[in-house]
């Protein structure tokens, strides 16, 4: 167990360079890129979404309990936002909106090494200096870009949320009862790839170095063939960013099957909530739009 303390006093501040970020993600773009992350246009981190949530969910699936989302709190997400942080870091982030009444606004939250990858390979064109993925505080499910910033900065720190010097919209969680997660985000990538590309095996030491680098950037931005949700069903449902993979068109095929008509193309929007609302229906199971073991199971 490591205090997130430890990680601030341990390792140098680095400044995140969190409005370059937060710049490009405000393009509403949806979809992943149809090629390698090296080949991705730099215009929003959403154009590796469907690797993202690949190593999202590996991570899940390694450590349970390690974060947990807080999209259901009064909250506005941009487009290429995960919307995660550990379980302490959500209970202050939940008081502060409390206290304040009001939504906040969160530009960037959990962001995979994927989606740092893409903003450290343009670091050249970057004012500001790029932490290398897996050494960003988002990494670790302990930070947030936000709107407001200036609104918001007695609430958060109130509760363990602690403004960045030189980094404007960006605030770290110092509370008690957290994990440094950052080496566990690379391993999950480690472990996929080896997962997806037995013949070009790397080390999975949970380090960033030149080969998982060249290994990330040669990773396809859609998420790979093999993905971790094909043996341990993720719970689908209408959030975002948008989940989107070969799981998604799986279920869409199932309810085009179900005579339940839908577009399957691999993302999970309104129209497939709507869908799985009324397959629900027929099936007499509560019609919420999520898809878990009850209505996976009428569907076999
Ligand atoms: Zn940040």
């Amino acid at each position: 167990m490591t205090n997130s303390s430890d990680i601030l006093f341990n390792q140098p501040v680095i400044i995140e360079a969190c409005e370059e970020f937060v710049q490009r993600d405000m393009l509403e773009l949806r979809g992943s890129f149809p090629g390698l992350l090296q080949d991705a246009p730099m215009s929003s981190t959403a154009v590796v979404n469907g690797l993202s949530q690949q190593l999202i969910y590996q991570l899940q699936l390694m450590m349970p309990d390690a974060f947990v989302s807080f999209d259901d709190l009064n909250v506005d997400l941009l487009d290429a936002a995960f919307p995660y942080v550990q379980t302490s870091a959500k209970e202050g982030l939940h008081r502060a909106i409390q206290d304040r009444g009001q939504t906040i606004q969160v530009n960037s939250a959990y962001r995979t090494i994927a989606q740092q990858m893409l903003l450290y390979n343009d670091r050249f064109n970057n004012s500001n200096p790029v932490a290398p993925p897996g050494t960003s505080n988002h990494q670790t499910g302990l930070a947030i870009d936000i709107e407001d910033a200036i609104g918001w900065e007695s609430y958060l720190m109130q509760y363990g949320w602690q403004p960045l010097a030189g980094d404007p919209p960006h605030f770290d969680y110092i509370g008690d009862g957290t994990i440094d997660l950052r080496s566990n985000s690379i391993l999950a990538f480690q472990q996929l790839w080896n997962l997806n590309n037995p013949d070009s095996q790397i080390g999975e030491d949970g380090g960033f170095g030149p080969q998982t680098e060249d290994a990330l950037n040669r990773s396809p931005a859609q998420g790979f063939a093999k993905a971790p949700w094909d043996d341990n069903p993720r719970t689908l449902r209408l959030a975002m960013p948008r989940m989107e993979g070969s799981d998604v068109i799986k279920l869409q095929e199932a309810l085009n099957k179900a005579g339940v008509v839908v577009g399957a193309d691999g993302e999970f929007g309104p129209g497939t909530d709507t869908a799985v609302k009324e397959f629900q229906q027929k099936k007499g199971l509560k019609p919420d739009g999520i898809v878990a073991l009850k209505t996976r199971e009428q569907m076999a």
